[in-house]
């Protein structure tokens, strides 16, 4: 296993002291993957206050002291050493209710969720997987330590983990761990949702269709408002798949980004509550795009997702049934409109949500809207008041009094200009301005 060389020093520090110390956790699974690991986590059996002494020449961060870890900090790096632990009881779900530290590795990788997330790693001891981790990454099988009905309701967080970990390196769960993952998935509700948000947040920048299918329980108890789209039959000539799985191929169709990841699972949701059916039976959806976006709002408000991305996410639902007609003019004004990132997620939802019927296939329209986007924004279109050629001190200068009317007259002659009604050019829009201020 390859290990940085700041990660060495820090071990053979350790061990030059009479300790013992490894690479622990994601770093042995990534490496043994083949995959470059985000960061390197240690564990020894020195104490803290020995950390502390071991590395007294270092800059160290003590934050988490308490639970056994110190981090030594290498320029912009930190690599986090934690003594050896068991941990006790988990009273409210969350925190164990005690942690005691121990001499022995097994005993620490004991205490840790999945099989593969279980190994330790030293230069001079070798792979420490005393639960087949290496087997099971090699089967592709997702295991939890130990029994995995205990292991969940310790921390429901690891099942969310769970899928996640599945998804990111397309393991399948055991059957065990898959009936525990499914059967403890209420538990969810007792974590905090900023923990339940960021592990969903991970889980559907990774996750793929079959994925999204398979952990569909676990999914919509954590998001509740999901659960009426699971099996929801469209009764539409326009949909192959039920509501749930049509979001499923939406959310896997737009880029892994999180306002479109999250817009794509919610785009639907008000689907249910706005059904009608015609006279021969099929269903409509009218308005439901609106609904959607209001439930979106309530579901991420629930979740304690960021004001921000919580926006983003209900503007792209709200006008995920507008098409754009791919005209200059009409784009013009949604670029002004919009904006230009916005507006790129609206066509890249619009075109997976088209290919998530599993009908439709014609994706056209959103490819040449791109294109005269892309033009548009090339020739430095006038888009907003600042794009305009002439300013507020132009208008004063041709006599408009200073105050609300020079905003005004400058908002018109922007409508102008994006309607094409004139060019924009200090003479064209001093000539409209003119006319303006004498019609009143
Ligand atoms: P990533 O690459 O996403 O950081 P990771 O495996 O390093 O993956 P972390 O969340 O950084 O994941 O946790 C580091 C290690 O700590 C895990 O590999 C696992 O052994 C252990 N661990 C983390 N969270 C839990 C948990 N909730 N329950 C049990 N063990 C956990
Ligand atoms: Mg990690």
């Amino acid at each position: 296993m390859y290990l940085p060389d700041h990660v060495r020093e820090c071990m053979d520090a350790l061990e030059t002291a009479g300790f013992c110390a490894y690479a622990v956790g994601g770093c042995v699974r990534d490496s043994l993957l083949g995959l470059t690991p985000q960061d390197y986590d240690l564990c020894t059996d020195a104490l803290p206050e020995q950390l502390k002494e071991v590395f007294s020449h270092k800059s160290l961060v003590l934050a988490g002291e308490k639970h056994g870890t110190v981090g030594v900090i290498f320029g912009k790096t930190v690599v986090e050493i934690t003594t050896f632990r068991t941990e006790g009881d988990y009273e409210d779900n969350r925190h164990p209710q005690w942690v005691e530290f121990v001499s022995d590795i097994a005993a620490d990788l004991s205490r840790r969720d999945f099989t593969v997330n279980a190994m330790a790693y030293s230069p001079a001891r070798g792979l420490v997987d005393p639960f087949g981790g290496q087997l099971d990454l090699q089967n592709r099988v997702l295991r939890a330590v130990g029994d995995p009905e205990k292991r969940f309701r310790e921390d429901a967080l690891r099942i969310l983990r769970g899928a996640r970990f599945a998804a990111r390196y397309q393991l399948t769960p055991e059957p065990a761990t898959e009936k525990a993952m499914i059967q403890l998935a209420p538990r969810l509700d007792s974590l905090s949702k900023e923990r339940v948000f960021d592990e969903l947040c991970k889980l559907i920048l990774l996750a793929d269709v079959p994925l999204l299918l398979r952990f569909a329980p676990i999914i919509t108890q954590a998001v509740p408002v999901l659960a009426s789209m699971v099996g929801f039959d469209q009764r539409s000539c326009h949909h192959a798949y039920d509501l749930y799985t049509h979001t499923a191929h939406t959310v896997c169709g737009v880029p892994a980004e999180l306002p479109l990841r999250w817009a794509a699972l919610l785009h639907d949701i008000g689907k249910p509550a706005s059904l009608t059916l015609d006279e021969a039976g099929c269903g409509h959806y009218y308005g439901h795009a609106a609904v959607s976006a209001q439930m979106a709002d309530a579901a991420l408000r629930r979740l304690k997702a960021p004001t921000a991305l919580r926006e983003q996410v209900v503007f792209l639902i709200e006008k995920h049934m507008a098409l754009p007609e791919p005209e200059p003019k009409f784009l013009r004004r949604w670029l002004s409109r919009y904006g230009e990132i916005p507006l790129t997620q609206l066509l890249q939802l619009q075109r997976a949500d088209t290919l998530a019927t599993g009908i439709h296939t014609d994706t056209s329209l959103f490819d040449r809207c791109g294109q005269i986007m892309a033009e548009l924004l090339k020739e430095a279109s006038c888009l907003s008041l600042k794009d305009l050629a002439v300013s507020g001190s132009d208008l004063l200068a041709l006599g408009i009094p200073a105050g609300p009317a020079v905003g005004r007259c400058l908002h018109n002659l922007l409508e102008q200009v994006l309607d094409e009604r004139i060019p924009n050019t200090p003479e064209a829009l001093l000539e409209a301005a003119k006319s303006m201020e004498k019609s009143g």
